[in-house]
């Protein structure tokens, strides 16, 4: 059994003031697997007047040095690969092939981020005036469950780059990863106080750190509700704010599309993560004319994804976090066929064999129309909707119906013709036929998905403030 009872502030592993406990069990067979004890507002407090008394120096550190210091976070990342990649698979259900790419793309980010720690990205000349980039101060990190040290590295690189120090929130269902990655940042050895994590409730001890005058900027990724929430609680304080929150991503499959490639590509975006993805492609738009090659291939796709236990490096369906979450995606199929949708694959329950775990049948509905629940909340599991339209202005209009615009997905033959459907769409990113891993190029929504970006040059510029001198 695991135990998680400290958190890490001020250099230090330290017992938690919040004495609240809560049990882990492993997602896929919900054999009970760790106990951790919650923080509350006094360790955020701590955490944050750490984080505090550690910017005026590490703020004044020269690139190089921070240099140095992310290439350390990396290698202390990299001492533990096997740790991590073992406790996500055990405690968010991560295929193990899956958990070990991006628990690897976490160590990149340490790498990638010294990049742009170039002069350049620091200072212009423009006429009489130096426009200098100065780090915003200490910066707030509240991450989602859904590969949560992905979501810390890459916030936690573009906040160290800039000179900030920060104060890290993992989600409560991602504790067990967040103590292995603690270990790392304490054998990385920077100077105290430049990163803390706490452990803890969004609600108590989470908006203490959106609400705390000592923080200068917050960057979350969760929920669009939750977002909302911390936005409001961020201006009483003018904080800077960076929201990645959720989508309802299209796939837009084109009328001269190799529908077999097609499918593929449109079931890899949309079972990304099992569906617990914020940029997931959950509203497949076929031609009206080839539904029903479509739905043949897309039902013979489904049937040939392999759910298993996720230590079987042939596994790529995984079960959900945790069991409200395994519910409300249950609900969401109900409430499908409720309204008059069709499951062309998957349905209700649970998969034969699978009773233990929370796993979910894959499952794709067809006859949707896109004002229905399915296709317009987003559902977070294996759940897929498919959508028919006539020509490529119905395809735009059916893609751009949506609160959200994080993200897009266009198949077709005519490369031109894609990317002007492509370029049509309202979202932060698209991808045009292939699946790109991309992590400099800016990452961010449009509309509800939130605002601000990540990545680059981009998500560094987020924990800097622009400052102009003018002399003569
Ligand atoms: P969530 O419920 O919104 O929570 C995200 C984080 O915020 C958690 O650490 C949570 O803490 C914390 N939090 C909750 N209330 C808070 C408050 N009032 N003040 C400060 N922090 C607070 O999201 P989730 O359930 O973890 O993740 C799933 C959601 O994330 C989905 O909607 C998905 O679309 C979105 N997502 C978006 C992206 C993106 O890049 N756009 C990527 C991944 C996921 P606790 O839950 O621990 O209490
Ligand atoms: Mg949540």
């Amino acid at each position: 059994m695991k135990i998680a009872d400290q958190h890490f502030i001020n250099g230090q592993f330290v017992d938690s003031h919040g004495r609240e406990t809560i049990d882990v069990h492993n997602p896929a067979t919900g054999e009970f697997i760790g106990r951790t004890v919650l923080g509350d507002e006094v360790d955020a407090e701590r955490a944050i007047a750490a984080a505090h008394a550690a910017f005026p120096a590490w703020s004044k550190t020269s690139l190089e040095e921070r240099k140095v210091y992310l290439q350390r976070v990396a290698d202390a990342i990299d001492e533990r690969m096997d740790d991590l990649i073992a406790i996500t698979v055990a405690e968010y259900g991560a295929p193990v092939g899956f958990a070990g790419m991006f628990n690897q793309q976490a160590r990149d980010f340490m790498v990638l981020a010294q990049d742009l720690l170039k002069p350049e990205n620091f200072e212009e000349k423009n006429g009489n005036a130096t426009i200098t980039k100065v780090p915003v101060g200490v910066a707030g990190l509240l991450t989602p469950w859904n590969g949560s040290p992905w979501f810390i590295a890459e916030k936690l690189a573009s906040a160290l780059a800039a000179g900030s120090t920060v104060v890290i929130k993992p989600s409560q269902l991602s504790t067990l990863q967040s103590r292995v990655l603690m270990d790392c940042f304490d054998k990385a050895g920077l100077p105290a106080g430049v990163i803390n994590v706490v452990n803890g409730p969004g609600s108590s001890l989470g908006n203490t750190i959106t609400r705390s005058p000592l923080v200068q900027k917050i960057s979350f990724t969760g929920s669009t509700p939750v977002g909302k929430q911390i936005n409001r609680d961020a201006t009483e304080t003018m904080k800077r704010v960076t929201l990645e929150l959720g989508g309802k991503s299209p796939t837009v499959i084109l009328d001269d599309a190799d529908m077999t490639k097609a499918v593929q590509f449109a079931l890899f975006a949309g079972f990304l993560n099992t569906g617990q993805a914020c940029i997931a492609g959950t509203r497949i738009l076929v031609p009206e004319s080839r539904l029903e090659e479509a739905k043949a291939v897309l039902k013979a796709g489904v049937e040939a994804l392999k759910l298993g236990d996720p230590n079987d490096p042939e596994t790529t369906v995984q079960p959900m976090v945790s069991k409200s979450h395994y519910e409300r995606v249950q609900s969401y199929i109900r409430k499908g066929i409720e309204e008059g949708a069709e499951v062309l694959v998957g349905g209700e329950g649970k998969p034969e064999g699978f009773e233990a775990g929370n796993y979910v049948k894959p499952t794709v509905f067809v006859n949707v129309t896109n004002d229905m629940t399915i296709a317009q909340e987003e559902i977070f599991g294996p759940v897929l909707s498919v959508i028919t339209y006539r020509d490529d202005e119905e395809a735009v209009a059916i893609a751009n119906d949506t609160a959200y615009g994080l993200h897009g997905y266009v198949y077709g033959e005519d490369l031109e013709r894609a990317r002007k459907v492509a370029d049509q769409i309202r979202a932060g990113r698209v991808m045009v036929n292939q699946f790109f891993d991309d992590p400099t190029s800016p990452f961010g929504g449009f509309k509800m998905s939130g605002f601000g970006r990540e990545f680059g040059v981009h998500g560094m510029n987020a924990y800097l403030e622009a400052k102009t001198v003018f002399s003569a």
